[in-house]
């Protein structure tokens, strides 16, 4: 008989599983998983020998396997490539934040959204990422903490893939990781990432978890950002930010706006004074990313001029942009620098 894997199980699914054990063993057994960084039952110290060698028989807990573990050298990223029973794997990155540890993970295996500045879709999309195994991308980092006696503080969703269109899957992971046996994680201190997909926004709304959106714009007009963003041509700009309004005036929650600065396609004056324009007046963040290397595209790192001459012009124009501080691009685990399968292909 195969042996079955309890992580990823909701503590309801977990008392079903192990319905011949008194109810607290479910509880007790769900925190040692999810809170307390088990990865077998021989860690489960205050379990009886004779229950731990009982329940190995039948099964095991398996977050994700690690494959492949880089540091940069500051000391601050550490992106992890985690694979699943499949063979399937994903890359995780660790940033060593000034106010606290977020973890950035992936939702689906590749992205079949095709943006041109991103190394994530260059396979296409192989498969959706399932809840448990969303969670074990964060907990497996929060176990790797938990050994240097910290914790994840925040989640990003921006990773390998689209999360919503993910969407089930991704929802079911966000309400397991908020439930007080997992990590109880505040909807607050997660941001989901999204190339625009309209009509899931919306679906977003309706879920009433007011977690941070982040929406992908990197483009001012339409004919531009259909240039570089496939999916402009089901949702348009306008589309976009008019869903961002209804996130922000349902949610209360400031929306994000990613702009990655591409050298002589984005960043020009001109650009930023149409950006200006169309978020006006609107409960916005803007954050601007300097493109990150990827070797098969062939956009150009913009000025540290431009850059600067293009923060200060949406500062000065009434719109609150930041720079994005850069983390691990010298490991490929920045934004758009992520890939599904292997650290050799890099
Ligand atoms: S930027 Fe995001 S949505 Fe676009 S291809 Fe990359 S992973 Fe997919």
């Amino acid at each position: 008989m195969s042996k079955k894997n309890l992580f990823g199980l909701t503590l309801s699914e977990l008392e079903t599983e192990l319905s011949d054990l008194p109810k607290f063993r479910a509880k007790q057994i769900a925190a040692w998983i999810y809170q307390r960084g088990a990865e077998s039952f021989d860690e489960m110290t205050d379990l009886s020998k004779n229950l731990r060698e009982k329940l190995s028989e039948k099964y095991f807990v398996q977050t994700a396997r690690l494959v492949t573990q880089l540091d940069s050298s500051d000391g601050l990223t550490t992106k992890f490539l985690l694979a699943f029973s499949d063979g399937a794997a994903v890359e995780t990155v660790l940033m060593r934040h000034d106010y606290g540890n977020s973890v950035c993970i992936s939702t689906q295996v590749g992205c079949a959204m095709g943006c041109k500045f991103c190394a994530s879709t260059l396979k296409g999309l192989e498969r959706d990422l399932k809840p448990a195994e969303m969670l074990g991308e964060i907990i497996f980092v929060n176990n790797f903490l938990l050994k240097q006696n910290q914790k994840v503080d925040n989640l990003v969703i921006m990773g390998t893939g689209e999360p919503l269109m993910n969407f089930d899957n991704l929802i079911k992971f966000l309400r397991l990781l908020h439930e007080n046996y997992t990590l109880g994680m505040s909807y607050r201190k997660i941001t989901v990432s999204t190339c625009g997909i309209v009509p899931a926004i919306k679906k977003l709304i309706a879920e009433k978890i007011p977690v941070t959106l982040s929406i992908s714009l990197h483009a001012p007009n339409n004919k531009l950002r259909s240039a570089i963003m496939p999916i402009n041509s089901a949702f348009s700009i306008e589309q976009v930010i008019k869903a961002g309004d209804e996130y922000a005036e349902e949610t209360g929650r400031r929306v994000t706006y990613e702009y990655t600065l591409l050298g002589g396609v984005n960043d020009t004056e001109e650009h930023a004074r149409q950006l200006s324009k169309i978020l006006s007046g609107k409960s916005a963040n803007v954050n601007l990313i300097p493109v990150n290397p990827v070797d098969e595209r062939n956009f150009q790192r913009p000025t540290n001029n431009s850059v600067k001459k293009f923060f200060h012009f949406l500062n000065t124009h009434g719109i609150n942009a930041v720079i994005r501080k850069e983390f691990g691009t010298e490991i490929n685990a920045a934004c758009g620098q992520l890939r599904n399968k292997n650290f050799s292909i890099d």
